[in-house]
């Protein structure tokens, strides 16, 4: 088994400017420049962990590219790219769509290279180079709409990875596992009709965006019922996140069947996260990870790829990606979370009764999901977009 790992100092180049938290700096309406939320510093000290702790000797180190205009094209309007590139042309600040989502000067290329990045490590995961992989990319994707960005993201790089895998790969069925506090909206929307690519979003109920992730979000068409959402109440810890991944994400991939797992790595539900209010430790991280692997191993060759999303703690976010990164690639390193004691109480929080309920909805819904109709249906050649009419 070997773990593949994309990095590159570009994502750290990536300038989201003077915003407040999230919000654009302006005399006229009070907020005074600071420090935009998503900057590049959890990111920076997490690669820097990785290298430090001796972790990054026993990856294998995949370089990104830029992604094309016909991979981006896959996913997003050409509308889209054009904004984003102008955007990104300007001196000054620019937004991707929804006023809070910065587009630094350059920015358009840094974003093509996280997009870049995932597809080649997808790439070489289907090749059988590796078993699985990460990649430590910036901007984030996973609210990125097929012709807007929000929330931060400018490009869907998930998306753009599973439609690239679909289209060159000959893998037919991705899931999309989505654990960022925030709702993976942009890749549900983008597959809402698509029963070729299962999205299934673990968040904080009514967080981000607003009103989206409720659980009778379910997909449409012929995407009905592979669109699933776990809207977990605020407060939500490892109790809660681990209950739901044995009892609606596990259950949902194993009658799935997916060819390839991808995973929306965001570590915003960590327990110090500024961006939202969940409860999960390093410890927690761990053993969700392990899950994933054991169902990627049963399922799909091991292949799991995750791509960064969230996770805005810079003194606590980099504990949480070592723990991942290490059970990704089944090694321990002498680094230990300093925090761990601390929040070992967090984490023995038991499962609500409220928890519990969401859950047990998510749960009924898993039986809309239909296994692949023959062996046959599951060696679709690649290059197809859809509709896959003998997919049921
Ligand atoms: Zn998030």
């Amino acid at each position: 088994m070997s773990t593949g790992y994309v990095f590159h100092p570009e994502y750290l180049w990536h300038d989201t400017g003077t915003s407040a938290g999230l919000l654009p700096a302006h005399p006229t309406t009070g907020i005074q420049p600071a420090v935009h939320v998503e900057n590049p510093e959890a990111k920076r000290r997490a690669h820097e962990l990785i290298h430090a702790s001796g972790l990054l000797a026993e990856l294998v180190v995949i370089e990104p590219r830029r992604a094309t205009v016909t991979e981006l094209l896959r996913v997003h309007t050409g509308e889209h790219l054009q904004h984003i590139k102008a955007q990104s042309e300007l001196r000054g600040a620019g937004d991707a769509g929804d006023g809070f989502s910065p587009v630094g000067h350059g920015s358009y290329d840094i974003a093509r290279l996280a997009a870049g990045g995932l597809i080649e490590l997808v790439t070489a995961v289907a090749q059988g180079d590796i078993t699985n992989g990460y990649a430590l990319t910036r901007p984030p994707g996973h609210h990125a709409t097929a012709d807007a960005g929000m929330g931060f993201c400018l490009f869907n790089s998930i998306a753009i990875a599973a439609r690239h895998a679909q289209a060159e790969l000959g893998l037919a069925r991705i899931a999309v596992v989505d654990w960022d506090a925030h709702h993976g909206n942009g890749t549900q929307s983008i597959f809402y009709t698509d029963p070729t690519v299962l999205t299934i979003s673990l968040h904080q109920a009514g967080c981000f965006p607003p009103d989206s992730g409720w659980t009778h979000e379910n997909g449409a068409g012929d995407g009905l019922g592979y669109a699933l959402n776990v809207p977990l109440p605020p407060g939500s810890g490892h109790a809660a996140y681990l209950h739901a991944m044995t009892e609606v994400v596990l259950p949902a991939l194993d009658r799935f069947a997916p060819d390839l797992i991808l995973l929306a790595n965001g570590f915003d539900a960590g327990v110090f996260d500024p961006m939202a209010r969940q409860m999960l430790t390093s410890a927690s991280y761990r053993e969700m990870t392990r899950l994933l692997i054991d169902a990627a191993g049963r399922l799909c060759h091991g292949r799991l790829v995750a791509a960064h999303e969230g996770g805005y703690s810079p003194f606590y976010t980099p504990y949480c990606v070592l723990a991942f990164l290490e059970e990704l690639a089944g090694t321990i390193t002498h680094v230990v979370d300093p925090l761990a004691a601390v929040v070992a109480g967090y984490a023995a929080e038991p499962l609500t009764p409220q928890q519990q309920a969401v859950i047990n909805e998510a749960t009924q819904l898993v039986a809309g999901i239909h296994a692949p109709a023959s062996p046959a249906a599951r060696c679709k050649p690649a290059g197809l977009t859809g509709p896959y009419p003998d997919r049921q």
